[in-house]
């Protein structure tokens, strides 16, 4: 796990820090998003009482397929910052 990536939930709209075994690839010229990496993420995310993977963040129902990476986010915001302040919300439609 040498590689860490910010990713963005699209459910609560914050982010959070992830650590990769590889760097991202381009597949077919389709990049890879945090879906594809998912079993690198999933076990760092939390396990609610029915046993799914959720959001980081206690009071978030958000799951895997809610997560981008935050690269991606920064494409539709050209503001957001290049490291995101964990805990901060980042709306999609400012
Ligand atoms: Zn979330």
């Amino acid at each position: 796990m040498s590689v860490r990536r910010w990713v963005w939930c699209g459910r609560c709209e914050r982010c959070h820090e992830v650590a990769l075994s590889r760097e991202p690839a381009t597949v077919d010229g389709v990049a890879e998003t945090p879906w594809d990496l998912r079993d690198d993420i999933a076990p760092q995310l939390r396990t609610d009482a029915s046993g799914k993977v959720r959001c980081h963040y206690d009071d978030c129902d958000g799951a895997m397929p809610d997560l981008w990476w935050w690269s991606d986010y920064r494409d539709t915001d050209r503001t957001a910052p290049e490291a995101p302040e964990p805990g901060t919300v980042y709306t999609m439609y400012a």
